[in-house]
């Protein structure tokens, strides 16, 4: 099977500083494929290098059949990469249903109903709320905006940042649920977590992030069996 997301020899910089030191990783079409690694590894930058946010200094990312590492990050929305980014970062001033029609702002003339109906369906809070400023929302709603608006792009694949970060356990367990619901309905799926049990529970494959560089990769029940892994991200250490 050909990768729908390829990445190889990954460098990114801010100024003198590397952040991201040569990584290379695979998303397969319908796969949950989980990035993990300690604060300060380069998650955050990776995806925002793929997002199209940030340039990297060298390497190749691939996505389908296009070479994405200098487009613009509109485009890169446009070819069906979505990025929810840590913090959320939903408008708090504009309405729930605003947020959610800004998220298929490049489909600015098609008829948006069905798919907000699908959002509030997936989400019954978000239809409840649809008329509120999106800033009242709690935590774990605001999260499920984030997420809802990501997906009102049609994402071929949809890269969460940290998605339970913050989050009461009950959230974090309800938002975990959400993408293990996603990846059920064959979403593509390229997950940043700090929650390491919850997202290689879910995750088909993963990678583990050290000071820019991957240290270790395996199928989710492979991490979660390893030593390494089990010290280090799961608490046992
Ligand atoms: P976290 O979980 O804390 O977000 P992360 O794995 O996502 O961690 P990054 O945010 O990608 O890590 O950071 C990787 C490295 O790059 C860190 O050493 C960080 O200090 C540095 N860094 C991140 N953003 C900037 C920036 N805007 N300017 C300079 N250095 C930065």
């Amino acid at each position: 099977m050909t990768a729908l997301l390829k990445v190889q020899d990954l460098h990114v910089a801010y100024g003198e500083i590397e952040a991201v030191k040569g990584i290379s990783l695979e998303v397969e079409q319908g796969q949950t494929v989980a990035l993990l690694g300690t604060n300060g590894a380069g998650k955050t930058t990776t995806l925002r290098t793929l997002s199209g946010l940030l340039r990297p200094t060298a390497g190749m990312i691939r996505f389908e059949d296009h070479a994405i590492e200098r487009t613009p990050a509109h485009r890169i929305v446009g070819l069906g990469l979505a990025h929810c980014p840590e913090a959320r970062r939903i408008f708090p001033r504009m309405s729930v249903e605003e947020n959610l029609r800004l998220g298929a702002f490049l489909r600015r003339n098609a008829d948006l109903s069905s798919d907000l109906d699908q959002a509030y369906e997936r989400f019954p809070i978000l239809g409840q709320r649809r008329d509120q400023a999106a800033g009242l929302l709690s935590g774990g709603e605001q999260q499920m905006l984030a997420i809802a608006r990501a997906l009102m792009c049609h994402p071929r694949l949809l890269m969460l940042d940290e998605p339970s970060m913050g989050l009461s356990p009950i959230m974090m367990q309800q938002i975990m649920r959400t993408i293990a619901e996603l990846k059920a309905a064959g979403t593509t799926i390229l997950l940043v977590e700090q929650n390491a049990q919850s997202a290689l529970s879910i995750a088909d494959y993963a990678y583990v992030l050290e000071t820019g560089r991957i240290v270790l990769e395996g199928t989710g029940a492979q991490l979660l069996a390893d030593q390494r892994v089990r010290d280090t991200y799961l608490g046992e250490g």
